[in-house]
């Protein structure tokens, strides 16, 4: 197992996603579905000039999955997947859209600035959870590898399994506190409105299993 610091760049944004007092926490979603129907997007167009691929709309799909009794939330996707070389680039480093907006770190002391004009991607994530696990395989790749961090601390990347290609993200929902009720984002109704909200535009489907009570 390999265990890695954030660059300081990420760890600033990780501090500020893991301590806002941001209100509208829930676009974390957003941002987890745009990423899937990205990683989606990706397998799309490579089909449409490469003769080995073909897209068969009905294997692509977004799954998000409540588990009340575990406290989870996994949002996974039939996508490109990250090798793990991606996994190190793509979630241990800053995204641009992030840098940029790091950049007016003044005016945005909690935050808000950023999320709200820039979008924060990945890490927001964080706002809703204290432990974020990612298993992703990639197209073209016999191995799959578990990204996994607890927030500035680092990150810890290993071998595991997945039989398809693709990631899937498994939050560990925050618990709750006197201002914030993170439990709703275990809640199907509560999930669905975000989605309706925020995600309506997204062209693959996305399928909704919740747990527990
Ligand atoms: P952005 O989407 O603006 O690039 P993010 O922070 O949202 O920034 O994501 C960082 C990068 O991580 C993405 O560009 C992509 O390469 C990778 N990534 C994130 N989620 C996924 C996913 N579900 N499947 C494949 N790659 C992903
Ligand atoms: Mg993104």
């Amino acid at each position: 197992m390999i265990k890695k610091e954030f660059k300081a760049e990420s760890k600033r944004l990780l501090e500020m996603m893991i301590n806002s007092i941001y209100t509208q926490k829930e676009i974390f979603l957003r941002e987890l579905i745009s990423n899937a129907s990205d990683a989606i997007d990706k397998i799309y167009y490579k089909a449409l000039t490469d003769d080995q691929l073909v897209f068969n709309k009905d294997d692509y799909y977004i799954r998000i999955t409540a588990d009340k009794e575990n406290r989870t939330l996994t949002i996974a996707d039939t996508g490109i997947g990250m090798s793990q070389e991606d996994l190190e680039n793509n979630l241990g480093i800053i995204a641009k859209s992030g840098s940029l907006a790091f950049k007016s770190e003044n005016e945005a002391k909690d935050g808000h600035n950023i999320i709200g004009q820039f979008g924060v991607g990945f890490y927001s994530a964080f706002m809703v959870a204290d432990q974020v696990t990612v298993i992703s395989k990639a197209l073209g790749s016999d191995q799959a590898y578990r990204w996994e961090s607890e927030g500035t601390d680092g990150y810890t990347i290993e071998p595991c399994e997945k039989d398809s290609v693709g990631t899937e993200i498994t939050l560990k929902i925050k618990e709750n506190t006197e201002d914030d009720r993170y439990d709703d984002y275990l809640e199907e109704y509560r999930l669905k409105s975000i989605i309706k909200k925020y995600s309506d535009f997204i062209r693959y489907p996305i399928k909704m299993d919740v747990t527990g009570h």
